[in-house]
């Protein structure tokens, strides 16, 4: 096990700032993953995946553990269904892409979200209508305290609007090492519904999409809008979509009458934050070598030389402006570290 010091962080972060880890390591196994908890090389632990939803302020003063350990087995099959076991280090898109290969339905809305597939339920992933939450039956987690493992059901991970239970009461307790999924064989239930996969698939006379048709599609929604972190630093959407209360959203609507808006409930009402940093003049805005999008306000950027703290600087400038206009909060998706 290659225990490295002071290494820099750059290539591990979508964002692309270079930060340093005063301790890395990177593991492919479970065994090599409790080895380096029991280290002791520092007492601070800090586990990294694809470095998609991570702002580095400044250095990682911990041993940073890098989840590399790779593994996508069948556990079970009947005509209907099929339950896989994926580990915690395959690349969330490929395991997708995979999927799409041998027509399991299920996953095809989530194409292109980059990432590791241990990290997709802390944040219970999702896009285009379709959640991790939809055909997640468990994931496995190893105790960072008492190395420890434990099965945790859809249910005790609590999922919510990106969100659940490894981003409340176990934050920073459990390493998830691998996640059960149940995708369907035939019959899949499409998700096609969003305005924009319909204008896409209407474009090429499509209207019965298969699967790869469906990922195909989002792929190419996904890179119309969405800059690749490859070419401009960034971590996707920067902001949570605020959910308000009806008393909040009264005031707003009535101020606002031709804004966007999704009812939840009759108490909660969800906002695009993307249309509110847009109305509050930020869209394609730069500030210094932090920016925002020129196509998706909701995105942050890194032109480069910025460091960490530009960044948030940028994201605190927006919160207070959002705030002032609309009377709406709105919190970062992005791990702050
Ligand atoms: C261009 C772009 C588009 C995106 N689009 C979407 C989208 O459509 N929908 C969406 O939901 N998200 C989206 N994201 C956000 C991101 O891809 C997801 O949140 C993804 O799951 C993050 O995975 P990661 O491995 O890169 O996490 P990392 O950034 O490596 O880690 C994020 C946090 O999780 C912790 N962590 C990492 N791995 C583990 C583990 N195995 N166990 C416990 N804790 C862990 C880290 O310590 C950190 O706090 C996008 C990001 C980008 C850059």
């Amino acid at each position: 096990m290659l225990i490295e010091e002071n290494k820099s962080l750059k290539k591990y972060n979508t964002f692309g700032i270079d930060c340093a880890a005063r301790f890395f390591v990177s593991v492919s196994s479970k065994t090599a993953l409790i080895k380096a908890l029991k280290s002791n090389v520092h007492p601070n632990i800090f586990i990294l995946g694809g470095g998609s939803n991570m702002l580095l302020t400044k250095d990682v003063d911990a041993l940073v553990i890098h989840i590399n350990f790779k593994g996508i087995n069948i556990i079970s099959e009947d005509d209907n269904y099929v339950h896989l076991s994926v580990m915690g280090g395959e690349n969330w898109h490929e395991f997708v892409q995979y999927c799409i290969e041998k027509d399991y339905g299920g996953l095809e809305n989530l194409s292109l979200i980059p990432g590791n597939v241990g990290t997709a339920p802390l944040q219970n992933i999702g896009a285009y209508g379709v959640e991790l939450k939809d055909v997640l039956k468990s994931c496995q987690g190893i105790s960072i305290d008492d190395f420890s493992e434990k099965e945790f059901s859809n249910k005790e991970c609590q999922f919510g609007y990106r969100n659940s239970i490894f981003k409340n009461a176990l934050k920073g307790k459990y390493i998830i090492t691998e996640i059960k999924v149940k995708l369907t064989k035939n019959n899949h239930k499409k998700n096609i519904g969003y305005g924009v996969i319909q204008q896409e698939l209407a474009k090429m006379n499509i209207k019965e999409p298969s699967l790869r048709e469906i990922s195909e599609t989002i792929i190419k929604i996904r890179q119309s809008k969405l800059p690749d972190p490859n070419v401009i630093g960034n971590s996707g959407s920067f902001f949570k979509n605020p959910i308000v209360n009806r008393g909040v959203f009264e005031n707003f609507i009535k101020q606002y009458p031709k804004a966007p808006f999704y009812v939840i409930s009759e108490t909660e009402i969800k906002v695009p934050a993307g249309w509110l940093i847009e109305k509050a003049g930020f869209k394609g805005k730069r500030f210094g070598d932090a920016g925002v999008h020129e196509k998706q306000a909701l995105v942050l950027v890194y032109h480069g030389n910025a460091t960490g703290n530009e960044i948030l600087e940028l994201a605190d400038k927006i919160k207070k402006s959002v705030k002032e206009q609309f009377g709406i909060t709105i919190i970062p998706e992005v791990n702050i570290i």
